[in-house]
Parts: structure tokens; sequence; C-alpha cells
């Protein structure tokens, strides 16, 4: 019989758990590594319970590499659904998207004729058919062009962490809730070796993914790399309706953005009211005014009510793009830090758990490297 000894499991610390943290700690768990998950706060109530959360790649048509990226989160999140089952977080059925502007519309209507030349499905209807076939209680003109974006979605983000948390904990993984990470320690070769919490405990660990959102600079400031990020603040309402939600899908409705979030309420968020955050409004308000457009869209959201509202960073790093990988001058130490990281976290999480144990450097990350950002 042969002697050959057995390789102990790497032991990773994914610092932030939110959907991005989440999902590479569950694909890092499936490849055998021991994940500790540590989050300041609970696990999937950072920026990703305060989200649209519509999963696409329609509005990512920026740079060629970022969209065939989020066309890869849509498949990621349905390999997903497959694989743990679509109870509670996965909502496919699509997304609509009209407008009440003839200079809009047209650019609209000219984003997806080339989404269509990219492969990307797409349909145009109109505001009748649409209500004849797929939402009831729209106020929308009949003759209106609506794009229909058959194969995009939305998440529960919060559940979908929940349950990928709860797979990781129930195959050996360990989740830190409540306890900040302070301090990242390197050995005398530059390389990760310990992670100190805010509860005075201090874990030996082999490996660090910073997945910590908004706060992933800070956390990047451990190991004294400069990540640098955008401030893009985002308001999100919750309302809950007087009886079951009228809608049945995500859309883009002229000035507001609403979806289901359960059957009885709904999340409504807006870039023109983003607009609004900096200039000193109130976040009262600002939901006042979400409401209000919300309810000129589904005039049956008159009798609904606010819930709640907050005011949430997007985690951007500053050319908008993600930073995902290792950082070479810190072995051990790697990033998963995203705008749209709703739609990227399942992708995000099978590419980067099958670099950091497999080796495997994607090309589809190639743009996306932690590296562009100079030290
Ligand atoms: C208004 C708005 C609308 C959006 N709409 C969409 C959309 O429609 N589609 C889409 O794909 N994306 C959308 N996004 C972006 C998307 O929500 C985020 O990219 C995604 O949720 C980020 O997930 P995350 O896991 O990186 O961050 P988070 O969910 O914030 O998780 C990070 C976690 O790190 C923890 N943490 C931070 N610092 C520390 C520390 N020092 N120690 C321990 N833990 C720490 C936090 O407690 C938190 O739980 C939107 C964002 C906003 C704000």
């Amino acid at each position: 019989m042969g002697t050959g000894s057995v390789e102990r499991p790497r032991r990773v610390a994914v610092i932030g758990v939110g959907i991005v943290g989440a999902c590479v700690g569950w694909n890092l768990s499936r490849r055998g590594a021991e994940v500790v998950f540590i989050d300041a706060g609970r696990p999937g109530e950072g920026v990703t319970n305060w989200s649209f959360s519509w999963v696409n790649a329609s509005n990512k048509t920026v740079r060629r590499s970022y969209f065939d990226l989020n066309v890869a989160g849509m498949a990621a999140h349905r390999e997903l659904a497959r694989t743990i089952g679509p109870d509670s977080w996965w909502y496919p059925g699509g997304h609509l998207r009209w407008a009440d502007d003839p200079a809009v519309e047209a650019k609209f209507l000219k984003t997806a004729e080339l989404l269509g030349s990219w492969g990307y499905r797409v349909e145009v209807s109109t505001g009748a058919e649409v209500r004849r076939r797929l939402e009831p209680a729209l106020a929308l003109p009949d003759e209106v062009p609506v794009l229909l974006y058959p194969d995009e979605a939305w998440v529960h983000g919060r559940h979908l962490v929940g349950r990928l948390v709860g797979q990781v904990v129930a195959a050996g993984g360990e989740l830190r809730s409540a306890t900040e990470v302070r301090d990242i320690g390197t050995g005398a070769d530059g390389s990760v070796r310990t992670v100190a919490l805010s509860d005075g405990s201090r874990l030996d660990v082999d490996l660090v993914v910073n997945a910590a959102g908004p706060g992933s600079s800070q956390i990047a400031g451990l190991v004294a790399r400069h990540l640098p990020m955008r401030r893009e603040p985002g308001v999100v309402t919750r309302i809950d309706c007087a009886r079951a939600v009228p809608i049945h899908r995500a859309m883009h409705a002229p000035h507001i953005e609403i979806r289901p979030d359960s059957d009885t309420s709904m999340v409504l968020h807006s870039r023109e009211i983003d607009a609004l955050i900096d200039t000193g409004e109130e976040p009262a308000e600002l939901a006042r005014l979400l409401h209000e457009l919300a309810r000129r869209a589904v005039p049956e959201l008159a009798d609904s009510r606010i819930a709640q509202t907050r005011v949430a960073f997007r985690p951007i790093p500053a050319d908008g793009f993600p930073s995902v990988g290792a950082v070479p001058s810190v072995p051990g130490y790697y990033e998963a830090v995203s705008h749209s990281g709703i739609t990227l976290g399942p992708v995000l999480g099978r590419l980067l758990a099958a670099e950091i144990l497999g080796g495997e450097r994607s090309e589809s990350l190639a743009d996306f490297r932690p590296e562009r950002f100079p030290q």
C-alpha cells in the first residue's frame, strides 16, 4: 500500500457575505475548500438586500466583454437554479421596458437592435398587447412600443444568500456574523496567514477573498492595497400592497423601476430619484416620489403603503467594472468586488473558485483583473 500524504483542505476566509461572497464561498466549498464566512452584519443584509436585483445584460452594452460576462451571469443563475432549486429566490419571467418620450424610446429601440445583432433575445410588443398577455394592471398607451427581454429575471438576494450559506455550513463550513474583519496578517514572504476579527478572535487561514461590497476598499487597505471606488448611492423603497402584488416581473416603466418582492410587497427604484440623494433631500421624501411614480405606472397601487427605505452604496470600482481575481503582490489575497453583483454573483463565484483552487485564469475576466489599478 502506498504512503502518500493526504493534502489538507485549504482554509479560505470569505470576507463579506452578500450575494458575491456567498457565491464564491459556495463554489469553493463544493470544490473541497474549508470556508469561513465572515460578516460585519448578517448574511445577505448589505447592498444585496437593497438592490433592484434585476438579472440582465441588456443594460451592459458599454463594453462587449462586460456584456458577455453578464450573459454568462444569466446562464450561471439558470444553472444554479437547476442545482439548488429555484424556490424563494429565482424569478424568471423576463423584463419589460418602455418610454414616454420619443427620444428615449428611439434610444431603447436602437439598443434593442444592437442586442439582437449580438444574439440577445428581445421582442417588441405594444402596450395593448402587453396588457392583454402579460401585465393587465399596467397603465400604458395602447400603441407604445414595449421591449420584452424574455431571458431576464429578478432574484431575491437575501433568500439566495441564505440558501448558499446554509449549504456551506451543512457541508462543514463556518459562519461568523456580527463581527468585523479588523486586520489581515501576512507571513515573512508577504502571503496571507491570519484574519483578526472585532470579537477579539484571530483565525489561521491560507487565503482570503475580499467580497465586502461597499466596504471592499477598506479591506484592501488591510493588505496595503489601494482599491479605488466610485461613490454612487441609490435609494430603494419597499412597499406593502393592500392585496396580491399586481405585477408579475421586473420592469422599467417611464422614470421608475418596479418589481415584485414577495406575494404582497414590491421594490421601487429610479436612477432619476438617485440623482436627488446628494441634493440633501430626505430619504422619506425620495420614497414618497418613488411611490408616486409607481402608482402612476400601476394605478392599483393607490392603497399600497411605504414600508422601508434605504440609501445603499453601489460597490463599484473606479472605472465602473468588476475587480475579480488574485492580487499577485499579496499571495493568498483575492478580490471579488462588483456592481451588477446580483447578475454576476454566480458566474464570478464559479470563475474565482476555479482560479483559487484550480489555478485556472479565465479569459472572461481578462478585462476585470485587480492589477489594472496602479498601486
Ligand atoms: C440601488 C441599487 C440598485 C441595484 N440594482 C441592481 C440590479 O438591478 N442588478 C444587479 O445585478 N445589481 C444591482 N445592484 C448592484 C448589486 O446590488 C450589488 O453589486 C451586489 O448586491 C453586491 O453584492 P456584494 O455581495 O458585493 O455586497 P453586499 O451585499 O453589500 O455584501 C457585502 C457584505 O460585506 C460585509 N462587510 C463589509 N465590511 C466588512 C468587514 N470589515 N468585515 C466583515 N464584513 C464586512 C457587509 O456587512 C455586507 O454584508 C444595485 C445596487 C444598488 C445600490
